[in-house]
């Protein structure tokens, strides 16, 4: 089903006319309230679309350095609820929602919902953590605005998890990918098959994760998952979600979030389908209205029709943030391409971290993975696609850390310690 198909399918002309609306009104509201834009956007005129690509970015290092409310747009009078980013790189960075926000916050995740299969009479166990870290919070308000019973159980306790889902029945689980490959390992550890797990859809984001992750999930589950986006300076869950119908690229809710993608050295656009970093603008947000906000994220958006009736773009799998990329020995490799390699290598698994250290001046990339044989032609394949020559160490099964119900952290960065 679609949520709101008014916005869901808007002929694409009517949504550049209201999106450059929205842009027009976001402008003038963030130079009016804010000091920071009102300095940055001055002398500059926003008529149309095309004007965007000649504002100025906004980075992290501008919500850092305006930590915690510097940048709000609305009074707190008027502010009903803050949260703040997971901190995965550095200091977290707090945003701010007006009953207003939260409302539109609701819609977009029940959409998302609604596009990974979810429905009003669906059990939803909601095991993204709920707190500061806006993905237990946002999708649980789209699961209620969606219809759908949901259960609050937030990340962690494995076993509980199991038992709970197991008793209810749930039809749709949203966590991260990594914390559902430890769901379908704990469910096979009991010898509970696919086919006796209630389960029959997932919406999983949060990090960035492979077809080779989504095909183990899948089975392991006996699920159909589809990815969903989004980050707490846009929002929170529910920037974007792939529909069922295709699996193939995530809809950008795009009349409340204007995505672009810029080349990652220039920040000049690039042309659709190319891959670049994702940048936002918000086009409704009143608590924390961001203008061309650098995600650094790295993926590409397409135009494409898509069967599902959508005319929202879309945009690919992250295939890592900037800030997640190594480089070694001049090789710039990110952990979803290694990911990829070792899901072609039989009896390799996708439970693998990534361990940087350094000998002398010479950064050296281990890559530690559970399964069998094989570490020859890991490195030899990993070689021969990136370029990156790096040591492989095949474990035992159980070496890895597991996710234990938010972000997996793949990469194990000695040179840091
Ligand atoms: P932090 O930046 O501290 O991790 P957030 O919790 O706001 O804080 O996380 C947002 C980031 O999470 C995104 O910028 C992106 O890097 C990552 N992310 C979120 N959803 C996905 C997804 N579906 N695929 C890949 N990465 C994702
Ligand atoms: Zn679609």
């Amino acid at each position: 089903m679609i949520f709101e198909p008014e916005h869901e399918t808007m002929p694409p002309e009517r949504l550049r006319a209201l999106q450059a609306e929205r842009l027009r009104d976001v402008v003038a509201r963030v130079r009016e309230r804010v000091p920071f834009y009102r300095e940055r956007l001055a002398g500059v005129s926003v008529e149309s679309l095309e004007d965007l690509p000649t504002l100025p970015f906004t980075r992290k290092t501008d919500l850092r350095d305006h930590y915690p409310f510097g940048l709000f747009a609305a009074p707190m009078r008027d502010v009903v609820r803050v949260h703040a980013s997971s901190g995965t790189t550095g200091k977290p960075t707090v945003v701010g929602y007006t009953a207003a926000d939260i409302d539109v916050f609701a819609r977009v995740n029940a959409r998302c919902l609604a596009m990974a299969g979810g429905g009003p009479e669906m059990i939803l166990h909601n095991a993204y953590g709920y707190g500061l870290f806006t993905g237990g919070l946002g999708l649980h308000y789209g699961g209620e605005r969606l219809g759908m019973a949901v259960v609050p159980v937030s990340g962690g306790m494995t076993e509980r998890q199991v038992l709970l889902i197991q008793d209810l029945r749930p039809d749709l689980i949203c966590c991260t990918p990594s914390y559902a490959l430890t769901l379908a390992q704990e469910f096979a550890a009991r010898g509970v098959p696919p086919e006796e797990i209630s389960l029959r859809f997932a919406c999983l984001g949060a990090e960035p994760w492979t077809e080779a992750v989504r095909a183990e999930v899948d089975a392991g589950l006996g699920i159909r998952s589809t990815n969903i986006y989004g980050l707490s300076e846009v929002i929170g869950p529910g920037v974007s979600n792939e529909c069922l119908e295709e699996r193939s690229g995530s809809h950008v809710n795009e009349d409340h979030f204007y995505p672009e993608i810029v080349h990652p050295d220039s920040g000049e656009p690039v042309a659709d389908e190319e891959e670049g970093v994702l940048v936002f603008t918000t086009l409704t947000k009143e608590a924390l209205p961001l203008i061309r906000y650098w995600t650094g994220d790295i993926c590409s958006l397409s135009s494409e029709p898509c069967s599902c009736g959508r005319t929202l773009r879309r945009m690919s799998l992250i295939k890592g943030r900037t800030d997640d990329m190594l480089i070694i020995r001049g090789v710039n490799i990110y952990p979803s391409q290694i990911e990829e390699v070792i899901s072609r290598v039989p009896g390799l698994t996708t439970n693998y971290r990534l361990v940087v250290t350094r000998s002398g001046t010479l950064d050296e990339l281990t890559v530690e993975v559970e399964g069998t044989g094989h570490d020859r032609e890991l490195a030899r394949l990993v070689k021969e696609t990136t370029g990156c020559t790096v040591a492989v160490n095949v474990v035992p099964p159980g070496s890895v850390p597991r996710s234990e119900g938010g972000k997996l952290q793949r990469v194990h960065d000695l040179r840091r310690l």
